[in-house]
């Protein structure tokens, strides 16, 4: 638990009004903190790579991200996204959401966690739900069977509260716009 760690002192912060601004400020000042504790370096387009990620909370397909690069000047060859978003989750600053083949920003970066990640298939807002009851139940059912869990990913596929508020159709045709991103 960190104090200053949106996702500890807020677990639905992707799906709930806050003050998104600082929330942003404080997961960029834990990610430099960590870089410069003997972390990775943080080059420009890493950078900005989280930064990108950091703009809502949603999972980002790693050609959205090239897009945004590509418009700043920073490259527009694929290997550019996809080397700085590696960096990214190599370091725990981001994680890749398997099931959208996308990537979303850590909300715990520094913390060893196993995140259990709540996926709107409407909005895609992700947020990570604290994993640790999650992986302890996973743990407990695996050692029943003999199993020693190394690894685990953990994704839930719904609706986001706004999005539930839409109705089950939330995601017809439309992609419902982001909600408690101020
Ligand atoms: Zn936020
Ligand atoms: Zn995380
Ligand atoms: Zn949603």
């Amino acid at each position: 638990m960190h104090a200053n760690c949106p996702g500890c002192t807020q677990p639905d912060v992707a799906f709930a009004p806050h003050d998104h601004a600082r929330c942003t400020g404080d997961l960029m000042a834990l990610a430099e903190a960590r870089m410069a504790e003997g972390g990775g370096r943080m080059t420009p387009v890493r950078r900005r790579t989280l930064q990108i990620l950091l703009e809502a909370h949603r999972a980002l397909g790693a050609y959205d991200v090239l897009e945004r690069l590509a418009a700043e000047g920073y490259g527009n060859q694929p290997p550019v996204a996809y080397r700085a978003l590696e960096f990214l989750e190599e370091q725990g600053l981001a994680h890749r959401i398997r099931r959208l083949n996308a990537f979303t920003a850590c909300m715990h970066p520094g913390e060893v966690h196993a995140p259990a990640f709540l996926i709107c298939r409407a909005c895609h807002a992700v947020a990570e739900a604290p994993g640790r009851s999650v992986g302890d139940a996973l743990a407990v059912a695996a050692l029943a069977v003999g199993f020693t869990v190394e690894r685990a990913t953990v994704e839930a596929m719904g609706l986001c509260p706004g999005c539930a508020l839409a109705g089950p159709d939330a995601d017809g045709g439309r992609i419902a716009p982001l909600r408690g991103v101020a």
